[in-house]
């Protein structure tokens, strides 16, 4: 019950600086200088080396998100908030969690309310569908530690293994959209974004019979189009506030390495980014086991809704 809350205020904060920074995405140099002032130096150093530059396919995302932050993405026009359960079709588990938790500008995911504890954390896997090996082996993990996660997919890989992206949802695991082609989004034109966006929207509804209601852009670069077009498909975006750096060279098969990078970056609410690769695969059950002796909780992604319109609107501007 000790809240553990002296970063409590960090996230905010954070947000705003990231995001004043953050409309470069192709300028990692003008982000590393900001980014020192306010992430750890695990962050810093990543995003001085080598992402967002010309990486081939997926693997790097920089550990701080690229995001212009448009502050639309919530209530996605319903007046109203906690009302909109549209999860009612999660065939596969019976049980769907109330909407407690969404997510803030930070991409931090909080409770709606005082009630709920907020010492969780939120698990999410980038990149896939790959292989069922690595699949199974993280949600065996996940089921063990009775834990839900975001798979964030893309388009072009659910194509190539449309069983793969069964086997997650039929594993009871939350399927998220990553785009279609794991590309710079904010280069894009606005119809090729939309269609980055809503290809993958239709690709998994045909697939597992529904859509993602939650959507995270590759390297975390979106734009004020970005947030709009999510917001037409009722999707949630986030980004993330942890990132594993489990795609950074640096860290390749090595566990360890992505266990400590989030530990040391661990805050309550925190939104952890890794990916659905081998040594991540291999860490999971000890990071899982680490959260667990500190306290924190696994959200279940079920139960993240829009954002409540006046804890939103509010803030800063
Ligand atoms: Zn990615």
């Amino acid at each position: 019950m000790t809240p553990l809350l002296h970063k409590k205020l960090l996230p905010i904060a954070a947000a705003c600086l990231i995001l004043s920074s953050c409309g470069q995405t192709d300028a990692p140099t003008k982000q590393t200088t900001s980014n020192q002032n306010v992430t750890s130096p695990a962050e810093a150093t990543a995003l001085g080396d080598s992402n967002e530059a010309g990486q081939a396919d997926g693997q790097l995302e920089s550990s701080t998100p690229a995001d212009s932050g448009a502050p639309s993405g919530n209530s996605s026009g319903s007046p109203g908030n906690a009302a909109e359960v549209d999860s009612n079709e999660e065939g596969s588990e019976a049980e769907v969690p109330p909407l407690l938790y969404h997510i803030n500008k930070a991409y931090n995911v909080v409770p709606n309310v005082e009630t709920v504890d907020k010492k969780v954390v939120l698990l999410t896997f980038d990149d896939g569908p790959k292989e069922k090996e690595m699949i199974d082996g993280l949600i065996d993990t996940l089921d063990k530690h009775q834990a839900k996660a975001i798979f964030f997919v893309n388009g072009y890989r659910v194509k190539a293994h449309p069983e793969l992206l069964q086997l997650i949802q039929e594993r009871g695991q939350i399927i998220g959209n990553h785009s279609w082609d794991h590309i710079n989004l904010k280069k894009e034109s606005a119809a090729n974004m939309r269609k980055q966006i809503e290809d993958v929207q239709n690709i998994v509804e045909e697939t597992i019979g529904e859509a993602p209601r939650f959507f995270r852009p590759p390297f975390g670069s979106g734009n004020e189009t970005t947030h709009q077009i999510a917001d037409d498909n009722d999707l949630i975006y986030m980004t993330w506030s942890n990132g594993s750096l489990d795609w950074d060279s640096k860290n390749k098969n090595k566990p360890e390495a992505v266990i400590a990078n989030v530990l040391e970056q661990l805050h309550a609410g925190s939104n952890i980014l890794m990916h659905e690769l081998p040594w991540t695969v291999e860490a999971l059950d000890e990071l899982l086991t680490q959260l667990e002796q500190k306290g924190y909780g696994f959200v279940d992604p079920r139960s993240i809704g829009p954002a409540p319109v006046e804890a939103e609107s509010g803030g800063t501007k």
